[in-house]
């Protein structure tokens, strides 16, 4: 039996004709390992998920143990791994007196994050206000709330009670400001004025990522807490997507954690990270204020997998495993180190226009055509064959780089070597000069 899959597999993000992708079989720490016997030094964590590293054995055994005492029990049961999870969650979030809604990963806790929303608020049609290349999900809401323009053509976000603001993407800030904190206060302006639009009534939620964007934006500083300032004043919900910015990816259990803690979310859904990817899980965490509403009526909503004991046993040992290994300061150390090694490329590659993030282990490096205007290498969302060219480069010399678009994504396992690291950003010093026929700066 072959065990290529480029035939008989439907590949998603992909046309189907192109698709070519090397086979992994094993993995430790911060590498892969390829059916041909190589090595691949994984710095997207694969799709930002993998933030403990590949067959973290922690991770392997708390699945074994789980899987040999049970492996499935419905939400109409009892589950001890789902209840040490919740409580896990509630308190490293702060948020006491809450409840966890378990779904399978990040689109559908986001969809169930809406629901949740319509139905505390009182509002079963209400809006809710999403951003313009923010990045969601790929469900059918999950793609109308994202405002991704690769997906937006396929729904009537309209049509589904979503209503996108522009981002506050501060190397090209859609409000004019030179200032980043000025453009994060704009951005957030924004979304009170859309919500004083459409009147308070009629709004549900306001759905974002606080600081890293899956699309590539950064929020500045100023962001999270004008926004939560401005959802607070009117009494509409904040909803937090930290499906890739939690556990330690901006430096923190949850990105929003930024600002001192002063500034938590009515609701934060999760996925990726919480289980390191080991096992599919996604989570809505509700405030207690939210729970407490929905404490005497009927949730309508549910997935047969809801809270899936093995899901939630990994859940346990990831969430172990980033405090038992310091694994969110680390990431707070490295991030530093990452964003410092990434301004220095800028300075030595003119097709570097920005470099953003750095808070944990989410690097972005934006290529441009011209510096001065800053015009895109190609337009956004297509990528240019030249970084097309590096990345096959770099994985014929043992890297795995991300790309969006013009962007280059370095996000990495925590547990990546430092020497693994530095060997990494090397490479791509290197082939920016080879591709991009860089001339000083
Ligand atoms: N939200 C964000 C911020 C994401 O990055 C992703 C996935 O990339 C999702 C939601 C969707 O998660 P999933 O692919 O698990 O449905």
């Amino acid at each position: 039996m072959s065990i290529d899959e480029r035939q008989s597999v439907l590949h998603s993000w992909s046309v189907q004709a192109d698709w070519r992708a090397p086979t992994v079989v094993g993995g430790a720490g911060a590498w892969l390992r390829l059916s041909d016997g190589r090595r691949v030094l994984d710095m997207s964590s694969l799709a930002e998920c993998s933030n403990l590293g590949h067959q973290h054995p922690k991770l392997v055994e708390a699945i074994r143990a789980q899987a040999q005492r049970l492996c499935y029990v419905s939400n109409a049961w009892g589950a001890e791994p789902r209840a040490r999870l919740a409580d896990m969650l509630l308190e490293r979030s702060g948020f006491e007196g809450g409840r966890v809604f378990f779904t399978l990963g990040g689109a559908d806790a986001n969809e169930n994050a809406v629901k949740i929303a319509r139905q505390a608020s009182r509002k079963p049609r209400g809006t809710i206000i999403a951003r313009d290349r923010s990045y969601h999900g790929a469900t059918h809401l999950a793609m109308a709330l994202s405002g991704d323009s690769r997906t937006q053509a396929q729904v009537d976000a309209q049509g589904m009670g979503v209503s996108h603001v522009p981002p506050p993407y501060a190397y090209r800030c859609p409000f004019d400001s030179a200032d980043a904190d000025d453009c994060g206060r704009r951005g957030a302006d924004a979304v009170a004025r859309r919500i004083d639009e459409i009147g308070v009534d009629r709004v549900a939620a306001v759905l974002m990522e606080p600081n890293a964007g899956t699309n590539g934006i950064v929020a500045p500083d100023s962001y999270w807490p004008a926004l939560r300032r401005a959802t607070a004043q009117r009494a509409v919900y904040l909803i937090a997507d930290e499906v890739m910015s939690a556990f330690g990816r901006c430096g923190e259990w949850f990105a929003w954690q930024r600002h001192r803690d002063t500034c938590p979310p009515d609701m934060m859904t999760l996925a990726k990270g919480l289980t390191g990817a080991a096992v599919p899980l996604g989570a809505v965490v509700l405030s207690h204020a939210i729970a407490s509403r929905l404490e005497h009526e009927m949730l309508y909503t549910g997935l047969t997998y809801c809270g899936h004991p093995l899901a939630c046993a990994a859940g346990v040992a990831a969430l172990e495993a980033y405090a038992d290994e310091n694994l969110i300061e680390r990431s707070r150390t490295l991030g530093a180190q990452l964003l410092a090694q990434a301004k220095r490329l800028q300075q030595r590659h003119e097709v570097i226009g920005d470099v953003r993030g750095g808070h944990g282990l989410f690097v972005v490096i934006e290529l441009v055509a011209d510096r001065d205007t800053r015009a895109p290498l190609a337009s956004w969302p297509h990528t240019p064959p030249a970084l097309k060219a590096l990345v096959h480069e770099a994985m014929a010399e043992g890297v795995s780089f991300a790309t969006r678009g013009n962007l280059i994504l370095l996000a990495p396992p925590l547990v990546i070597e430092e020497d693994a690291l530095d060997h990494a950003l090397t490479l791509l010093d290197r082939l920016l000069e080879r591709h991009f026929a860089s001339t000083p700066v």
